[in-house]
């Protein structure tokens, strides 16, 4: 066994290794199926290069602490029928209950202020790709991954299986916010495509496609929108801080402009509104 120091060295050795894994599988596929026209060294890589070294050395622990508290806090086994279930049913169901939890979970991010103010560091990206998959507030985080991980600690998985889950969905989020757009043809609206999910990060706090692994939960509740061309804009209507350090302490501002978020008007904007009402 690892004592903390060794651990902490071995996620400091594995973020190099798994940033230049990330590199060379992406920097590839992101010239050859661009969605839109941007280099790699875009504005504000530097930004999400810290974010990313940031969940790697320090937050990524944090988050795996809380939810380790909050399954023993639920300490509850498995359910008889769940227990004897096939595990692919198990899996299924526990990525499939995840998914409606984690919409629901983002709806609310976008929905009250509180949640949004933290939420929007991640929505501040105004350049997509691999990297900025990785800006993300840790309490944001965390909320994100309680909220995701609810049904599997309710139906008795152990921290083992939830660590799979996470890191399945973590590889997930790096996709879709990937600069691609992959010859997938009718399957993107089966399992999501990073196309959708650039259409959430359009310029506007109600643009669609919160869904996490795959569009159902949008195409469900009146969520879901995959225009032909990818969105004019990325990123928030309201000044943001650019720094890493600076967007860390941003949500506490006390005169952060989210507090008096100015919505775009309607008829001024060209993103895809859902149906439902906010
Ligand atoms: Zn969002
Ligand atoms: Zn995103």
């Amino acid at each position: 066994m690892l004592g903390l120091e060794g651990q902490w060295w071995f996620a400091f050795v594995q973020s190099f290794i798994v940033l230049l894994l990330f590199a060379f599988a992406y920097i590839p596929i992101e010239r050859v199926w661009r969605l839109r026209e941007q280099g790699t060294f875009r504005p504000r890589w530097s930004t999400d290069l810290a974010f990313f070294f940031g969940q790697y050395w320090v937050f990524g622990f944090a988050a795996a602490y809380v939810l380790a508290q909050v399954r023993s806090l639920i300490g509850v086994p498995s359910p008889d029928w769940f227990a004897r279930s096939p595990a692919i049913v198990q899996v299924a169901l526990v990525i499939g209950l995840g998914d409606l939890c984690a919409y629901w979970a983002h709806r609310a991010q976008h929905h009250f202020d509180v949640l949004w103010r933290f939420h929007a560091v991640h929505h501040t990206s105004e350049h997509l790709d691999w990297l900025a998959a990785h800006r993300e507030h840790p309490l944001d985080g965390i909320y994100t991954q309680l909220a995701v991980n609810l049904p599997a600690m309710l139906l008795g998985f152990g921290m083992s299986s939830i660590f799979w889950l996470v890191t399945f969905r973590g590889m997930w989020a790096i996709l879709i916010h990937s600069n691609t757009r992959l010859p997938t043809g009718p399957l993107k609206h089966l399992f999501g495509a990073p196309e959708l999910h650039h259409w959430h990060h359009a310029k506007d706090r109600k643009a669609p496609n919160y869904g996490n692994l795959a569009p159902w939960t949008d195409m469900l509740f009146g969520t879901h929108a995959c225009p032909p061309e990818p969105p004019r804009e990325l990123g928030i209507d309201q000044p943001a801080a650019t720094s890493y350090v600076g967007l860390l302490l941003w949500p506490f501002g006390r005169k952060s402009h989210l507090f008096r978020s100015k919505r775009v008007p309607s008829s001024a904007s060209s993103v895809p509104r859902p149906r439902f009402r906010r």
